[in-house]
């Protein structure tokens, strides 16, 4: 049998094991599984995932896509998070700056062609990021978006031959409140004015109380999703 098929395997066994474990216990199933080859994907807008994962599996690998278009106060809960806590983050750039980008394919390429945009500044960049590791974690949950309702804990991403772990699916946003506040999470100051679902600056807004968690992002577009997960 092949690597590939083995880790196939692998992700489908503990799917089916960890699907109601606590993400504690998923990160730490991840960590003995798969050593240095477990990487956490993260923008920063899922802190509490960040803390899972200091805790359950400590100096593991973090993936930060640094689009260019991304708050100062996402970038300082970055280095906040790293400074405080023993995870080790890994910044991957586009292959091109914001300026280049423009100069290629005119300025605010996220207002005309979005998916182009995250195609260029997130998903390549992801890509790359994710090109060592043999397993990847993400702060998905299913109540996110109708497009996440079935999301598994650990599952199989064939296109990438990884495993991908979401050890939050099944949290609810108390849930993510409740762990927060017990264990004072360092949390995005941007939560503190109305930001639910923090992506890029001119792709993010508040949202009004009553409003849909990710009603801020691609606001007035029909995109929903950047295509990291598609
Ligand atoms: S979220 Fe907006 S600015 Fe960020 S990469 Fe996508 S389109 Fe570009």
């Amino acid at each position: 049998m092949s690597a590939t098929a083995d880790l196939r395997d692998t992700a489908l066994a503990a799917g089916a094991e960890l699907e109601s474990a606590h993400p504690l216990d998923v990160l730490a199933w991840a960590h003995e599984a798969f050593g240095d080859g477990l990487v956490v994907a993260s923008s920063m807008a899922d802190e509490i995932l960040v803390h899972l994962a200091s805790r359950a599996a400590p100096g593991v690998d973090v993936l930060f896509i640094d689009t260019g278009y991304h708050f100062a106060e996402t970038i300082g809960t970055r280095d906040a998070f790293a400074a405080t806590t023993p995870i080790t983050v890994r910044t991957v750039l586009p292959q091109q700056t914001v300026a280049e980008q423009d100069a290629e394919h005119g300025a605010r390429l996220h207002a005309r062609r979005p998916d182009l945009c995250c195609a260029l500044r997130k998903v390549e960049p992801l890509e790359r990021g994710l090109g060592p590791y043999q397993a990847w974690v993400t702060g998905m949950r299913r109540e996110d978006a109708p497009t996440r309702t079935d999301i598994p804990v650990v599952g199989w991403d064939e296109r990438r031959s990884k495993v991908k772990l979401n050890p939050l699916a099944a949290w609810t946003q108390d849930d993510v409140d409740a762990y927060a506040a017990e264990h004072q999470v360092l949390l995005n100051p941007l939560r503190q004015i109305g930001y639910t679902s923090i992506g890029c600056a001119p792709c993010t807004r508040a949202v009004a109380p009553g409003e849909d968690a990710r009603a801020g992002r691609w606001s007035g577009q029909e995109k929903t999703e950047c295509g990291l997960h598609l």
